[in-house]
């Protein structure tokens, strides 16, 4: 099997993290038989520089022909004083629209060598593996009539019932194959829009009998993730409250660095961490990469259905953090400090190492 993937590097450290991501991507490819054709385009800062916008149409095109793309980070002090449309982050706007990415999806995910690395006690962390769906192109951020003059500010909370009707079905599915629990967050006590929201995921939810589905105020929401966030599997929600609750929920993780996300549409799939260019780390090997190789589990999961893959990427970071390697971002003292190319390095040998054992059946404790 042979798919097509676009990496999309951009600027700053967003160089640095998708050629590590890629190296994994061409170990797990050699170990699970199968091949990647790689075409690489310009985004953001980069592509501005030498086309004059943050996105060319070529290089949209490559995405539309392609299985997934791998996006890195885009931006830096350079281009901070560009007009809006031909900002580096402009280009990220007019991806996420092209290729129709509605499904945003976000895990918070505890590793245990790093439990003490968030500001949330160890005990309440322990064991946590949230996974948030944010629907990414409905909601007050698009919706009509918007605006503000001298006197009041407006914005349009909308939802059609298609809208939801998708990212739903895509919560539930993946609910089937986790731990069949669904949470769908709104606001369905002040606001209609929710109301909706709620009515039609129950609609969904009536073709997922073996899912169990319960409802929660956004509000609640935010503070149970904190308070217990052990309780939630998936999270279903509407594209403002889940901006909100994935960054609430980042903070288990404890660093940005350890971030991934995947944004799917009915046709294509895009997966980026969620930091940035981080312009004051870049070119320095101090990037931790863990974020996109991550995403390029998530894009293993869910663009190729190889979820073995996607386990053994997780457990190689996983085993890379036990035995103390960190980059600059999550090092504390007694752990050993490594540069990018020298933790993606031990994330593969950790790979390899843990596929020969699983070929073998040899269980180690
Ligand atoms: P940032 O995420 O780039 O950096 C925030 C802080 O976290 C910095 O101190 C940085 O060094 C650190 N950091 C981030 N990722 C890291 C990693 N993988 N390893 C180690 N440290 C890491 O956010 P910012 O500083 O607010 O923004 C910098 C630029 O990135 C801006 O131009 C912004 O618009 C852009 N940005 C792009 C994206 C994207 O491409 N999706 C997302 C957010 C910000």
């Amino acid at each position: 099997m042979n798919y097509k993937i676009t990496l999309l590097p951009g600027d700053g450290i967003g160089t640095e993290v998708v050629s590590a991501a890629v190296k994994v991507m061409k170990a797990a490819a050699e170990k699970f038989n199968i091949t990647f054709s790689f075409n690489e385009q310009l985004i953001g800062g980069c592509s501005y520089d030498k086309h004059g916008t943050p996105l060319t149409d070529d290089a949209l095109s490559v995405c539309y022909d392609s299985d997934a793309v791998l996006l890195g980070a885009v931006g830096g002090y350079k281009w901070e004083s560009l007009p809006q449309h031909l900002k580096p982050e402009a280009a990220l706007l007019k991806l996420r629209k092209a290729l129709g990415l509605f499904t945003n999806i976000r895990p918070a995910k505890v590793y245990t060598p790093l439990l003490s690395a968030s500001t949330l006690k160890p005990e309440v962390l322990e064991g946590t593996d949230i996974l948030i769906f944010r629907e990414l192109t409905g909601d007050v951020y698009f919706g009509e009539p918007r605006g503000y003059d001298e006197e009041k500010g407006w914005n349009t909370m909308v939802y059609t019932r298609e809208e939801v009707v998708r990212i739903a079905r895509n919560a539930f599915d993946v609910a089937m194959k986790r731990s069949k629990r669904v949470t769908s967050v709104d606001k369905a006590n002040v606001l209609d829009c929710s109301q909706f929201w709620r009515k039609v995921v129950h609609e969904v939810h009536k073709d997922y009998p073996e899912v169990t589905l319960n409802d929660m105020y956004v509000d609640n929401a935010a503070m149970q993730i904190v308070r217990n966030p052990r309780q939630f599997d998936v999270i279903l929600t509407q594209n403002l409250f889940g901006d909100i609750l994935s960054d609430i929920a980042a903070m288990i993780t404890g660093s940005l660095g350890m971030l991934p996300s995947a944004s799917l549409g009915t046709k294509y799939a895009l997966y980026e961490p969620v930091h940035g260019s981080a312009p004051d780390i870049a070119g320095q090997g101090k990037a931790n990469p863990l974020a996109t190789i991550a995403s390029v589990a998530m894009m293993f999961a869910y663009s190729f259905q190889m979820n073995k893959a996607a386990d053994l990427i997780y457990d190689s970071i996983n085993k890379t953090l036990e035995a103390g390697y960190r980059t600059a971002d999550i090092f504390s003292p007694g752990t050993i400090l490594v540069s990018t190319a020298q933790i993606t390095d031990t994330v593969i040998e950790n790979f390899n190492l843990i596929f020969d054992e699983q070929a073998l059946g040899v269980f180690t404790l």
